[in-house]
């Protein structure tokens, strides 16, 4: 018989004020989570000084990296958070001096943080001061807080009561129920460890839960949340790693991260590998992929061809321009350590805009692969080590850029110094993305070198961002003596289509500016010391292609009409009025698609009405009087967000709120683009509205009714309302909409996606993802059928339109108008008028018929010359 247990009497824990100043009740803060108790029971306090203290003898378990909030653990187990202020979070650990650090045991009333009352009351949305339970359901039975004034260290602001079994543990080992939890072992599936990759998408998942997350092998460990920390860590196919994590959520941060990372973080070729199962299994490695065993570095016998790594095919002569990098001079030393975090902070928040514009504007180019590259630019500077690294210099008395330069060299020189050859490809990443702040605290920017036209540039490393801003017709081609096939900037190569070598032979670097050389980026290879009869015959087939732009140019201005009288009409994709003013200089008859996105990107707001009517109104004056004018309304969400228009993180953000559905959600920045746009209907261009990601007839019919009350109300004549044609539903529909819409363009950079089901940015996936597979062309064809059963014409503005191989067919099927990117006009209105309408028709048959893309392709072989 077991003996009675006794009620164990309820143990009464006081809490002293953090802070001195007035107690309010918590239900009473104007923050749902505070005042809903989502954190836990507690007190706040309105402050009128400027120290927190400890409420309680403790050790400190959790500092918030913006050092605005700080946990205790009591000896009977309380998690103890207090936290100054409401949305301080924001401040990044502006106006903060930590008196303590993670680990330091501290008595009641001990300094932990100095604040800047003034600071946070400004920058803030409040001062008031929160102290809670974090673990409340685990601990307590109730809380009784004080009322009026409290003096921090002094004064009793609330009273925990502690519930009975946790009373019953006290004296015992502190309790941690669910705060600290530790994995398993996991094995490492990935067959080339936790590179960039994987670790951004470990970093990224971590940062979904509130709980510090650690990465752990033996000895080793690494904040999971930061993407360099986990690379630095340099974890390998195979290795045993442990997970912990420690606050309110650890729980399920663990099961799920966990998991994760034991299929090997989404990574195609790793299969979970059982802790014990096949011990031998090293030398089963699978094979590591091409990019990571170390290219050797070649070297050729012949003094004057140079060896290195194809980083981008084509063959490129000219001159050689070496490039070489400038540093920027900082100051070493500043006395004052606000205005140095601010410089550090108001750097960082500027890059980050330019680089989610550089991103959403590749990204909208279809450029998924140059736009990725930035997008892992904005993680590196929102990377919580590399910002501690920088915040604690300038915390030493280091100014911004000093304590910046060292935070990024430090790292970059870390990653570089990595034996896996990916993730030392990524310390240039590192400098790029720390130049770019550089140049921001500090105002100098890089000088850019001139570059004469036909130049072939070798520098030691070039960084994406100097790439991305090459402009291909003066750069012949270019080689760096650092890098890799898989370097970024052979991505970047190869999407501005320049011939590109990467670890070419040093010797390079001594080439004097000048030489004459010729490029052969397929074979990865620099000649010097050329002859004549070589150069002669590249120079030639670059003639003939240059002197066959000039033709077209000459001829852009005629109308693209086919052997057999057919017209079709050619027009322009646009972003900006510059873009409007090339156009019209190329021949184009007006603008298919005026990517309205680009007006709201790269700002911190909106755009307002009036400044939305002036752009519309401007570009539709640089358009010829009568030239049709598509304004497409804004198309972000999903994969394309707007800094200033959050929208919750989606799981499959292409089928979530994405073009219209976003302008209906928000209706009134819908209203106030449109009318915008209805104030631009007297500039002399025809416009035209269109709405994008059309996929039901309801969202049609919703967006055309705010349409129509925003042009009744303001009295302006009816124009013409189409949609995008670019989910499969609106496709086969068409013949539906046709009685209601007045026209259809066909976006094929989505429609291809929605079709074959394939992210249009995938890197692996990129080759099938092909407008000319005949599902696509099926869905085309079905539009133009719809539409013109009932009079509706069709045009073509996603990429396919630009596609020398898709334009017969496009033709052949019936689309009506294509609108393409401006430097691509005259060659396609030049095509058209080489071809017979007959002769498109025959073909379209033909591909629609066809098994694949690639027979398709085959169809239209190009002309190579
Ligand atoms: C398309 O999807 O083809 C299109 C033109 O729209 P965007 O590329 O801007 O999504
Ligand atoms: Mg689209």
């Amino acid at each position: 018989m077991s003996a009675p247990v006794s009620a164990p009497t309820a143990t009464r824990v006081s809490l002293l004020a953090p802070v001195t100043g007035v107690l309010v009740p918590i239900e009473q803060v104007p923050d749902p989570v505070f005042a809903g108790k989502m954190v836990g029971e507690g007190i706040s306090i309105d402050p009128l000084e400027n120290i927190l203290v400890a409420p309680c003898d403790g050790e400190v378990v959790h500092l918030h990296p913006s050092l605005h909030a700080l946990t205790i653990r009591s000896p009977e187990g309380l998690e103890v958070l207090t936290h100054i202020g409401l949305d301080t979070v924001r401040m990044r650990g502006e106006g903060f001096e930590v008196k303590v650090k993670v680990g330091d045991q501290v008595k009641a009333g001990d300094e932990l943080i100095v604040f800047d009352l003034d600071m946070v009351a400004t920058q803030a949305k409040s001062l008031l001061t929160q102290m809670v339970i974090a673990n409340t359901a685990d601990m307590l039975s109730g809380l009784e807080p004080e009322t009026g004034f409290v003096t921090a260290g002094q004064s009793v602001a609330a009273v925990a009561i502690l519930s009975a079994p946790a009373a019953a543990e006290e004296g015992k080992a502190p309790r941690q129920p669910g705060k600290k939890v530790t994995s398993d072992a996991i094995i490492i599936p990935n067959p080339v460890g936790l590179h960039a990759r994987p670790a951004s998408v470990l970093s990224n998942l971590a940062a979904q839960y509130e709980s510090d997350v650690t990465l752990h092998r033996g000895e080793d460990q690494a904040n999971a949340k930061s993407v360099m920390a986990i690379m630095g860590m340099e974890v390998r196919f195979r290795d045993k790693v442990r997970l912990s994590a420690y606050g309110a959520d650890a729980d399920e941060a663990i099961k799920d991260l966990a998991e994760q990372l034991r299929v090997g973080l989404g990574e195609e070729g790793a299969v979970p590998i059982e802790e014990g199962a096949d011990e031998d299994a090293e030398h089963a490695a699978p094979a590591p992929v091409a990019a990571v065993a170390p290219a050797p570095r070649r070297r050729s016998d012949d003094p004057n061809v140079l060896l290195g790594v194809s980083a981008s095919p084509g063959l490129g002569v000219g001159t050689v321009l070496q490039i070489r990098h400038q540093d920027i001079e900082v100051e070493e030393n500043s006395n004052d350590r606000h205005r140095e975090r601010r410089k550090l902070n108001d750097a960082i928040d500027r890059s980050l805009v330019q680089l989610t514009a550089l991103e959403d504007r590749l990204a909208s180019q279809s450029d998924a692969e140059k736009a990725a590259i930035f997008a892992a630019h904005r993680e590196i500077l929102r990377d919580p080590e590399l910002l501690d690294l920088a915040n604690s210099g300038i915390d030493k008395g280091k100014t911004a850029g000093y304590a910046w330069r060292s935070a990024y060299t430090n790292y970059a020189d870390k990653l570089a110094a990595l034996k896996n050859e990916l993730l030392a490809g990524r310390a240039i990443d590192v400098r790029d993305v720390g130049s770019r702040v550089l140049e921001e605290i500090t105002g100098q920017r890089r000088e850019k070198a001139l570059i004469p036209a036909g130049s072939i540039l070798i520098a030691e490393d070039l960084t994406p961002s100097d790439t991305a801003s090459l402009d291909p017709s003066a750069v012949a081609g270019f080689c760096t003596t650092a890098g890799g096939a898989s370097s970024h900037v052979a991505i970047l190569a190869r999407a501005l289509d320049i011939p590109a070598v990467a670890g070419i032979e040093p010797r390079a670097l001594d080439i004097p500016e000048g030489t004459r050389v010729i490029l052969d980026g397929a074979k990865g290879t620099l000649r010097q010391n050329v002859t004549e009869d070589e150069v002669e015959r590249i120079r030639q087939r670059q003639e003939r292609q240059a002197q066959r732009r000039a033709i077209e140019l000459e001829h852009a201005d005629e109308p693209a009409t086919t052997t057999d009288g057919h017209h079709v009409e050619i027009v322009a994709n646009i972003g900006s009025l510059d873009d409007a003013q090339a156009a019209m200089t190329k021949g184009a008859e007006g603008v298919g698609l005026l990517r309205s996105e680009f007006v709201f990107m790269d700002r911190r707001s909106a755009p307002t009405e009036d400044e939305q009517a002036q752009i519309y109104t401007d570009i539709a004056k640089a358009l010829k009087p009568g030239q049709p004018l598509v304004i497409r309304t804004l198309d972000v969400g999903g994969d394309k967000p707007l800094p200033y228009l959050p929208i919750a993180p989606e799981e499959n953000p292409f089928l979530g709120q994405r073009g219209i559905r976003v302008g209906l959600d928000r209706p009134e920045i819908l209203r106030t683009q449109i009318r915008a746009i209805l104030r631009a209907a007297d500039a002399g261009a025809k416009i035209n509205v269109m709405f994008p990601m059309i996929s039901t007839i309801e969202d049609f019919r919703l967006a055309k009714a705010i349409f129509e009350e925003e042009r009744n109300a303001m009295g302006v004549l009816p124009m013409p309302v189409g949609i995008m044609c670019e989910v499969p539903s609106t496709a086969v529909m068409a013949h539906q909409f046709a009685a209601e819409v007045d026209f259809f363009s066909v976006g094929t950079n989505d429609l291809t996606q929605y079709t074959l089901a394939m992210d249009r940015g995938h890197p692996k996936l990129a080759p099938q993802v092909d407008a000319l597979n005949p599902a696509v062309l099926g869905l085309i064809a079905e539009c133009v059928r719809g539409a013109h059963a009932a009079g509706r014409w069709v045009g073509v503005c996603g990429g396919a339109a630009s596609d020398i191989q898709a334009v017969p067919l496009l033709v052949g099927i019936g689309v009506d108008e294509l609108s393409v990117s401006v430097p691509a006009i005259p060659s396609v209105k030049a095509l058209i008028r080489s071809l017979s309408l007959e002769r498109c028709q025959e073909l379209a048959a033909q591909a629609l018929g066809a098994d694949s893309a690639e027979a398709v392709r085959a169809l239209v072989p190009l002309d190579n010359d």
